[in-house]
């Protein structure tokens, strides 16, 4: 029994030496917390502003070019566009520390055409992207402007970066650029996306792929007997519809699209379908990626032993539609540590989960990684019904991402053990 309560001792012991302490302490950091709170209609005016300026996949240039002279406005130096698109600026400290990065999302999924005008109806804004990423970019500005405004300094480095490509079509294309071509070490990653006060310490990872059937086509009485893609594709489908996948870690598939088909009397040449495969493990994600090249192999191979003297083969072509990696949720870490204490000091406990973010390909290089919610109550995110509601403590969102940012630039004492 005395051994037992020894070790919880000890293992407790061990784990306060890696909790960092949030510098709540600071004069300088406490009067940038107080100018975030008292300041909140500028940050929504600041999310209203930049969800106004349409940001559809590949075509985030006019949104990024506010950003800079923002960015510019509030102080950052160095402010500059990447060759893919991501809006850098840096907020430099008082000497050798770690840098971190601090990132929103600049696209959503609104094709052009789509109306961003935002409107307010009964405290609640309505516009596509209002929360999905315009809460992110508008808390990260939030951000750089209390910090310049109380003169916040640390030992480390900060990146503000707006970043390209975060959702399905970009396939994270800003922020895999930004890490192969990094400005200089980094140590810590921290993407702000979306609404509440929810952390992402693991990373969905997802497949997607389209995957054609093809044939060589004919009369449908006429060539009656030919293996038929539409046929192969509706066997692989049947045999997708039935996978088995685990609960926990949660792991999902989907057949999103089908097309193909020349008309109803034709034998079509070609079917095709889009599969969205996801998992929080990367072993599940591999397993599930596994079972359905499997289960298209044997569709098509069963569709092609129903003629087997025929020259007419159906045969597959996959496309990849983008892969990001699964890291599985690790709620121990040093940056999660700094995260869920610094909500702990403004008085809330962050919920924390797997989802698939910038954060993604960051955490699958080994870089300590989180995303962190922007605050407000949202909904219906990726529809262009979605809203987003200040609430009573919406500002608690960027007063979260400002001391987690400057705990990790080296202000968060590291409590340690006393030998
Ligand atoms: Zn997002």
């Amino acid at each position: 029994m005395r051994l037992t309560v020894l070790a919880l001792a000890a293992s407790s012991l061990a784990l306060s030496a890696q909790v960092p302490q949030p510098p709540t302490g600071n004069a300088a950091v406490s009067a940038a917390l107080e100018s975030i709170k008292r300041e909140n209609a500028w940050t929504l005016q600041q999310q209203v502003s930049i969800c106004e300026i349409p940001a559809p996949p590949f075509k985030e240039q006019v949104r990024g070019q506010e950003i800079v002279r923002r960015f510019k406005e509030h102080g950052l130096q160095n402010v500059r566009v990447d060759a893919e698109g991501n809006v850098i600026g840096e907020r430099p400290g008082s000497g050798n520390g770690p840098t971190v990065v601090l990132s929103g999302h600049l696209d959503t999924v609104f094709p052009e055409g789509t109306d961003v005008k935002v409107k307010l109806e009964g405290g609640r804004y309505r516009g596509p992207g209002i929360g999905d990423d315009c809460r992110g970019l508008a808390t990260i500005l939030a951000v750089a402007r209390a910090m310049k405004a109380a003169n916040v300094t640390y030992p480390g480095k900060v990146l503000f970066v707006a970043t390209v490509g975060e959702e399905g079509p970009g396939n994270l294309r800003g922020v895999r650029h930004f890490f192969q071509n990094p400005p200089e070490k980094i140590d810590f990653f921290i993407s702000v996306d979306g609404t509440g006060l929810g952390l992402t310490t693991g990373a969905v990872g997802s497949h997607r792929y389209l995957v054609q059937f093809q044939g060589p086509g004919g009369h449908s009485y006429g060539a009656f007997g030919m293996p038929n893609p539409i046929h192969a594709m509706g066997r692989a489908i049947a045999k997708v519809s039935d996978f088995q996948v685990p609960r926990s870690p949660r792991t999902t598939f989907n057949v999103g699209i089908v097309t193909g088909g020349t008309s109803v009397n034709t034998i079509s040449p070609l079917g095709a379908m889009e599969v969205d495969l996801r998992s929080e493990s990367p072993e599940e994600l591999l397993a599930v990626d596994t079972k359905l090249k499997n289960a298209v192999q044997q569709a098509v191979d069963e569709e092609n032993a129903r003629a087997p003297d025929h020259p007419g083969k159906v045969t597959v072509k996959w496309i990849d539609m983008g892969i990001r990696p699964a890291v599985l949720v690790n709620n121990e870490s040093f940056v999660a540590r700094a995260a869920l204490a610094a909500g702990k000091a403004l008085g809330f406990t962050a919920e924390t989960g797997a989802s698939s973010t910038d954060a993604n390909y960051p955490m699958s290089l080994g870089i300590p990684s989180i995303t962190i919610d922007g605050g407000g109550i949202g909904r219906g995110a990726h529809s262009i019904a979605e809203s987003y509601e200040d609430g009573p403590e919406g500002w608690k969102g960027p007063q979260w991402a400002l001391l987690t940012t400057v705990t990790l630039a080296g202000l968060g004492r590291t409590a340690g053990v006393v030998p």
